[in-house]
C-alpha cells in the first residue's frame, strides 16, 4: 500500500519575487504609463492619472519630512477610503515612514492602544466619519492640543505624538491641515527625499496593522515592502490584471483587503483604483462599477450579498466585470455562483490569507475547474509554503483537517514591540501558526474548515461549522448563516445557528432544524436555531463569532434561570 501523501505544498518559483521598495517600484510604473488613469474616488470627485498621483505623492512625502520625521518614525492613519489615504500610504513609503492603519470604527480606548503602542510621532485623521466625532475622541485623549502649536503637541495619554494632521479643509486649533503638507516641504526635505530612495531597503518595516479582533484582541503585525509588494502583486497576477483593468475597491483601507490586494495589486500591474464611497455602501458600489467600466470587483461574502440582493440591483449594468476577489471569511459556494452568474465575474478568484501573512497565501485561478473554484480557496501562491499540522505538530495526511502554517516571503516581521507573542505566533522554524483549520486535497486544492477556536467539541465529535453552514444555505429562505458553539453541561459544547432569513420571508427555528434532520448526522444538527437581523462585525465583515456566543451563553443562561 502507498503512504498518504503529506499536506505539504510548494508554491511556483516563477516569476521572481520583486526585490524592490514600494517607492522605487511604484515609481517605475509611473515612469512607463505616466498618463494612464490611476485613481478614482467618486465620493471626492477626483480622478488621476499616475502622473498626477506621483506628484501628489511626491509633495505629501516631502512634506513629511520637512515636519522633521525621521525614516522608522510611525505614523498613524485613521480615515475611511479618501484620497488622502492613497496619498499617505505610498508617500509614507517613498519618506521611510511606518504606516499605522487605525480601524475607522476604532473609538478612544482602541485609539489610545494603536498610537501609544506604536509610539507614533503622527497621525493622519479625517474629521469625523459616520457618527464617530474623530477630533472630539482625539480632544478627550489629547486635551493639550487645542493649545498646542502644531507639531508641538505635548499630551500625558499620548506621549509620542507631535503632530495631528486633519483632512476635510476646515481649520482646526493644533492641527495640520492636510492639503498644507506639500507647504511644508523644504528644498532640504526633498533632496533628503532623492537620497533615501535607493538607501531604502525591501525588508524594512513600512506597515503596522492592527488584526481585525475577530478573537478580540488587538495586535499590530509588522509588515515590510517586500511583504505586502510582492503579495500585491502575486494576488493581481492571480486575478490577470493589466494597465486596461479598473478595480472596484469598496473594501477598507486600513486593512490589507483594500491596501494591498487592492491598492498594490493595481499599482503592480498597472491597473485603476475605484473607490466607489467613503465606506461599504452596495448601492454606490454597484453604481462605481457602471459608470466607471469596472472589471473586476473586490468584496467580502456579505458585501457580495448586500450587492446581489439590493432592491435595485438588476437595473445596473455590470457587464463590463471579469474578476475580482471574495476572501476575508468562508465564500458560501451558492453565493459565488451568483456572482459568476450575475454579475458577469466570470473569472472571480477566492483568496484566503491573514494580515499576519500580508495576506494571501492561497488563491484560485481562473483557469480552474468552477467546481473547485466555488468551493476551495485555490492553491498555494508563488514562493510560499504550507503544511497542515496536528496538535502534536505532525504533518496530517491529504484530506484531514490540520492546522494551516505558513513560511515564506509574505510572513510579517512580527508583532510590534511584542516579542512572546511573535514567538507564539511563528515557530523556530519561520512556520506562522495562522490557527486556522484547514484541508488540502490530492492536487493541492485547499478548504478552510473553520478556525481553531471555532471548530465545536459535541460529545467527543468534531464539527466543522462551515459543513452545518453550507447545508443551511441550500434552505431556499436562508439569507445569511452562522454556525459556533455554545458551553452544555451533557455534551460539553451544542450547536447553535443564528439565521438572518431573505427579506420577506418567515420560517420557524423548528423548520430549519427539520431541514437538515436526517440528512447530516445527528450531531451535526444545530440544538438551538435563532432568526436574527444581524450579525455582529468587524467593520471589514468579519463576523464575530465569539460575540455570538457570549450573547447565546447569557441568553441560554437565563433562560435556564427563568425555567428553574
Ligand atoms: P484578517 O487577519 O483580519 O485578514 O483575518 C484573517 C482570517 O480571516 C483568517 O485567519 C481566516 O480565519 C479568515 N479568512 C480569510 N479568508 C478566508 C477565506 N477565503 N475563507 C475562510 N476564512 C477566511
Amino acid at each position: 500500500m502507498t503512504e498518504p501523501r503529506p499536506s505539504h505544498v510548494h508554491g511556483a518559483d516563477e516569476p521572481p519575487l520583486i526585490e524592490d521598495t514600494i517607492g522605487r517600484h511604484f515609481d517605475a510604473r509611473v515612469a512607463a504609463r505616466p498618463d494612464a488613469l490611476a485613481l478614482v474616488v467618486r465620493h471626492e470627485g477626483v480622478r488621476l492619472s499616475y502622473g498626477e498621483l506621483a506628484a501628489r505623492v511626491d509633495a505629501c512625502a516631502a512634506g513629511l519630512l520637512g515636519l522633521g520625521l525621521e525614516p522608522g518614525d510611525r505614523i498613524g492613519i485613521w480615515s475611511p477610503s479618501s484620497t488622502a489615504w492613497v496619498v499617505t500610504q505610498l508617500a509614507t513609503a517613498k519618506a521611510g515612514l511606518v504606516l499605522v492603519n487605525v480601524n475607522p470604527a476604532y473609538r478612544a480606548t482602541e485609539l489610545e492602544h494603536a498610537l501609544a503602542q506604536s509610539r507614533c510621532r503622527a497621525l493622519v485623521t479625517a474629521p469625523r466619519f459616520k457618527a464617530s466625532d474623530y477630533l472630539a475622541i482625539l480632544a478627550e485623549l489629547a486635551p493639550e492640543l487645542a493649545a498646542s502649536a502644531p507639531g508641538e503637541l505635548a499630551a500625558a495619554r499620548l506621549p509620542s505624538l507631535r503632530w495631528v494632521v486633519r483632512t476635510g479643509g476646515e481649520p482646526t486649533p493644533g492641527t495640520l491641515d492636510f492639503a498644507d503638507l506639500p507647504a511644508r516641504a523644504t528644498p532640504a526635505s526633498r533632496a533628503r527625499l532623492g537620497e533615501l530612495a535607493p538607501r531604502l531597503h525591501p525588508t524594512d518595516p513600512v506597515n503596522i496593522q492592527f488584526t481585525s479582533g475577530t478573537t478580540g484582541f488587538p495586535t499590530g503585525a509588522t509588515l515590510s515592502h517586500r511583504n505586502i509588494l510582492n503579495n500585491g502583486f502575486f494576488v493581481g497576477e492571480a486575478m490577470r490584471l493589466g494597465p486596461e483593468d479598473r478595480l472596484c475597491i469598496p473594501v477598507p483601507l486600513y486593512h490589507c483587503f483594500g491596501m494591498v490586494l487592492g491598492n498594490l495589486a493595481c499599482i503592480t500591474h498597472g491597473s485603476a483604483m475605484i473607490f466607489p464611497s467613503e465606506a461599504f455602501d452596495p448601492r454606490a458600489t454597484l453604481a462605481a462599477v457602471e459608470a466607471e467600466r469596472c472589471t473586476a470587483l473586490h468584496g467580502v461574502p456579505t458585501m457580495f450579498i448586500a450587492e446581489l440582493d439590493h432592491p435595485d440591483f438588476a437595473g445596473f449594468d455590470l457587464s463590463s466585470l471579469r474578476t475580482g476577489i471574495m476572501a476575508g471569511a468562508p465564500c458560501p459556494v451558492a453565493v459565488m455562483k451568483r456572482v459568476v452568474s450575475e454579475m458577469h465575474m466570470a473569472e472571480v478568484t477566492i483568496a484566503y490569507g491573514m494580515t499576519e501573512t500580508s495576506p494571501v497565501s492561497f488563491q484560485s485561478s481562473p483557469s480552474d475547474p468552477l467546481a473547485r473554484r466555488v468551493s476551495t480557496v485555490g492553491r498555494i501562491q508563488p514562493h510560499l509554503e504550507v503544511k497542515l499540522v496536528d496538535v502534536a505538530g505532525q504533518v496530517v495526511p491529504r484530506g484531514t483537517p490540520g492546522e494551516l502554517c505558513t513560511r515564506g516571503y509574505s510572513v510579517m516581521r512580527g508583532y510590534w514591540g511584542d516579542e512572546e507573542r511573535t514567538r507564539e505566533a511563528i515557530d523556530a522554524d519561520g512556520f506562522m501558526h495562522t490557527g486556522d483549520l484547514a484541508t488540502l486535497d490530492d492536487e493541492g486544492y485547499c478548504n478552510i474548515v473553520g478556525r481553531l477556536k471555532d471548530l465545536v467539541i459535541r460529545g467527543g465529535e468534531n464539527v466543522y461549522p462551515r459543513e452545518v453552514e453550507e447545508f443551511l444555505y441550500r434552505h431556499p429562505k436562508v439569507q445569511e448563516v452562522q454556525v459556533f458553539g455554545v458551553p452544555d453541561a451533557k455534551y460539553g459544547e451544542e450547536l447553535c445557528a443564528w439565521v438572518k432569513l431573505r427579506e420577506g420571508e418567515t420560517a420557524t427555528e423548528q423548520e430549519l432544524r427539520d431541514h437538515c434532520r436526517g440528512r447530516i448526522a445527528h450531531y451535526k444538527v444545530p440544538r438551538y436555531v435563532k432568526l436574527v437581523t444581524e450579525f455582529p462585525m468587524t467593520v471589514t465583515g468579519k463576523v464575530q463569532k465569539y460575540v455570538m456566543r457570549e450573547r447565546m451563553r447569557a441568553e441560554l443562561a437565563r433562560d435556564e434561570a427563568e425555567t428553574a
